[in-house]
């Protein structure tokens, strides 16, 4: 069995951070990224600098990428955001859906029913350009400012974006309020909904059940292709989310995932001091845990 992951510390880990953090040194950190293994990163997003503005730098991070090995993500929110992609020659694009109609105005400007028409134009140029796609459903497990986001709410966005035939469904914890049995219930939305789509998911650990989530997103899975989205050191957060708190850490859930029989190809050994430096640079310590206690058996 294997589980993909997708890295989102470039975009998701640093978003939130109050700290600007330089271009170089994002581009160090996504080169030890790829020394990790990880071959899907989802660099940075093409939206408003003003809104966003520790991802200002974004078209200057994307033209420094290394390209060849990796599958380069830009997340974007609008036909805008869709261009910029595009001309900065990323390889997908993951456009985002909220679930809810108020957190979708304060993140996007719009509201759902707007947003999913939005995806769906974005979805057809995307593909015309060659572009692999993604649609993201936002605050699937719960919303900031609505509250508990009915299981049929989500099954009725789903299928309106599954209209636009993307490559990959993702359904986001995006404030980290989910538990497993939320898992299993959208895991049964999306196979009715979108049988035969890869499926994606992301998680934060706001509650400690980040990790709980994500191992039984990896079990339902069985032998189809299942990715989980985590960030080194677990940093992240976001900015329109009030309390938003960490991903899941890319090296904690990997040791989680290979101890448990699931190949991901992800080499913990550049991450942990990476995790461990994040500290510094960030201003705070990144809460992971591996970093700190270390492999088992040690190696
Ligand atoms: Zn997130």
């Amino acid at each position: 069995m294997s589980v993909s992951i997708v890295e989102v510390s470039p975009r998701d880990g640093l978003q939130n951070e109050a700290v600007p953090v330089p271009t170089d040194d994002k581009l160090a950190l996504i080169e030890t990224l790829v020394s990790g293994g990880l071959r899907r990163i989802e660099a940075t997003s093409f939206v408003n600098p003003k809104r966003v503005p520790q991802l200002a730098d974004a078209e200057a991070v994307a033209a420094r990428l290394p390209r060849g090995q990796v599958s380069w993500i830009g997340l974007v929110l609008n036909e805008r955001g869709l261009d910029r992609a595009i001309a900065a020659g990323l390889d997908e694009v993951n456009v985002v859906v909220v679930a809810t109609d108020t957190f979708s105005r304060r993140n996007q400007g719009v509201g759902t029913a707007d947003g999913i028409a939005a995806w769906q134009r974005i979805a057809g140029r995307a593909k015309a350009a060659g572009l692999r796609t993604t649609i993201t459903v936002a605050a699937a497990f719960g919303c900031p400012f609505e509250g508990e986001v009915p299981v049929a709410r989500v099954r009725e966005v789903v299928a309106g974006c599954l209209r636009a035939q993307p490559d990959e469904l993702a359904l986001a914890d995006t404030i980290g309020v989910g538990v497993p049995a939320q898992v299993r219930a959208l895991a049964a939305v999306a196979a009715a909904e979108a049988p035969g789509v890869p499926l994606r998911w992301h998680f934060h650990n706001t509650r400690n059940t980040g990790y709980a989530n994500a191992i039984t997103a990896a079990e339902l899975a069985g032998d189809a292709p299942v990715a989980l989205d985590s960030s080194v050191g677990g940093i992240g957060g976001c900015p329109f989310a009030p309390d938003a708190t960490g991903n899941i850490a890319t090296e904690d859930l990997v040791y989680l995932l290979d101890r448990s029989g699931f190949d991901t190809g992800v080499d913990v050994a550049p991450l942990l001091p990476l995790a461990a430096r994040l500290g510094a640079l960030l201003g705070h310590e990144a809460p992971g845990q591996l970093a700190r206690a270390g492999w088992f058996p040690a190696v």
